[in-house]
């Protein structure tokens, strides 16, 4: 009887341990969280990281001067929060493209100036410039529709404009590649697609994913300049100049900015949380991506501060080629395939500075509910919001990550006001609510410290059947299928 007391008793003790320790866990991972937020919110450096970025290079257009600045500013500002394992790694584009002018005037039937960009990735124009009457085409895919006006596309400008491929996803189409390539066959000088945004403002983009030429000079024009033309063009012919100025290089190596805070007792299993570090060049991309990049910089700054590692290693990357077709999460896929089984979560984010949400979810059912408690936490930060899809519109970083069955998530935040700036001109510092800001930084360390120091992993990989399943419901899987026609994917 004696025995089976002591042996309760053992048992007892055993237990108040077991529940010591595990409650403890819980309870450090809590507390270096707050550390970790509370480092973010009252003496946080977000908005610096992201003035440094956009004030201080402009447009960073992949494989561009400015962009290779940034990363080397990078390098150096993961090295100044006290990272020593910080690199560059580089992977090679088809083509270098950077924007030097573009300007167009129509010559008849009156003269006026008109409002255009050159899209990127398209080819300059003889010095001269190139001038012809104007050739309106309704429907760009239709490559029929093309050859019935074959015999009159020799030395002419061709106006497309976005209403007749809106609700297609024109820009990774390879009809559309294959329409533009037949157009120059058939000897078009230019391309001007009509633009959408009112007041004239041209976005900046290009229009084929790849980092590969177009085929001929194509340049956005001013929607209402467009529509300008089009009205004349009912009335008889339109004549345009239009003279435009690209560097363009064959393949060029763009670098990733990749930095790891070695895990303390799993070092071997990985979180990964990525940026992308190019932008578009009309504005100095602030909130496509800088304040993506300044969450990240923040996050690695709050928690390599706390001087005590999580459980498992976080890497965190900055990623170029992002705007040509995630091209960057592409080739680091790609260069560590073998550690892939590794990753055990990729948390991505490029949704702006809007008021947080939480996070959206890509992955499955068992991740969600696996995510529940950790939002919970999110509370006092505005994060605590999961939602779970994969849309098309929001394919990037986290789909690299997302194919090859790693649990993915995105930040979510108010995109309401984006698309004002995406883009555009106005993309730019200022417009950035510097607390809405340090709330995402501070939702993205939190949640990459506490999946990294969970005792588990957050949520198994998915299967190849699965993932094909979610990719074929949402029209993701053409839209990948097609980077892999067209030689992105290699
Ligand atoms: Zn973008």
């Amino acid at each position: 009887m004696a025995n089976l007391r002591r042996l309760m008793n053992k048992i007892i003790l055993l237990l108040i341990v077991v529940h010591a320790v595990g409650f403890g866990q819980q309870d450090s991972s809590q507390y270096q969280s707050a550390l970790i937020a509370g480092s973010i919110l009252v003496e946080g450096h977000s908005l610096e990281y992201l003035r440094g970025l956009t004030d201080g290079f402009g447009g960073r257009v992949s494989g561009s001067a400015a962009y290779q600045k940034a990363a080397e500013w990078s390098v150096s500002q993961f090295r100044a929060a006290g990272i020593s394992d910080v690199k560059l790694e580089s992977f090679t584009i088809p083509n270098g493209w950077e924007r030097v002018s573009a300007r167009a005037h129509m010559l008849a039937p009156l003269y006026r100036p008109l409002q255009v960009q050159s899209y990127g990735w398209a080819p300059s124009t003889p010095a001269q410039g190139a001038k012809g009457e104007v050739i309106y085409i309704s429907h760009i895919f239709a490559q029929d529709r093309i050859k019935a006006h074959a015999d009159n596309i020799k030395g002419k400008i061709i106006l497309i404009d976005n209403d007749s491929f809106s609700q297609d996803v024109p820009f990774l189409d390879s009809r559309y590649m294959a329409s533009k390539r037949l157009l120059k066959e058939l000897g078009a000088v230019a391309i001007l697609v009509r633009g959408s945004t009112d007041n004239n403002v041209t976005m900046s983009w290009n229009d084929t994913w790849g980092g590969m030429l177009e085929p001929l000079p194509i340049a956005e024009i001013g929607m209402e300049d467009g529509k300008l033309v089009q009205r004349l063009l009912e009335n008889g012919s339109v004549t345009i100049e239009f003279q435009c100025e690209n560097k363009v290089s064959g393949p060029i190596e763009v670098n990733n900015v990749v930095a790891e805070i070695r895990g303390r007792e799993e070092p071997d299993e990985w979180v990964l949380v990525g940026a992308h570090l190019d932008s578009w060049d009309q504005g100095t991309g602030a909130q496509d991506n800088g304040t993506g990049c300044a969450m990240v910089l923040e996050a690695v700054r709050a928690i390599a501060q706390l001087n005590n590692a999580p459980r498992r290693s976080i890497r965190f990357v900055l990623w170029g080629g992002e705007e040509q077709g995630m091209l960057g999460s592409l080739a680091y896929i790609r260069l560590h395939a073998s550690e892939m089984g590794n990753c055990i979560a990729a948390l991505n984010t490029s949704s702006g500075a809007g008021h947080p949400q939480g996070w959206t979810i890509r992955g499955n059912n068992e991740f969600k509910d696996a995510m529940i408690p950790l939002a919970q936490s999110l509370t006092g930060m505005s994060g605590d919001r999961l939602k779970q899809e994969v849309r098309f519109e929001e394919l990037t970083d986290w789909a690299s990550f997302f194919l090859k069955g790693v649990p993915a998530l995105d930040l979510w935040m108010d995109m309401a006001h984006l698309s004002e700036y995406h883009h555009k001109p106005s993309d730019t510092f200022e417009k950035v609510d510097a607390h809405n800001l340090a709330l995402g930084s501070a939702i993205v360390a939190v949640t990459a410290y506490k999946i990294a120091d969970q005792s588990q992993s957050i949520s198994p990989h998915l299967d190849q059947e699965s993932i094909n399943r979610v990719l074929k419901r949402s029209n993701v899987y053409e839209t990948i299928k097609d980077l892999i026609d067209e030689g992105a994917l290699k």
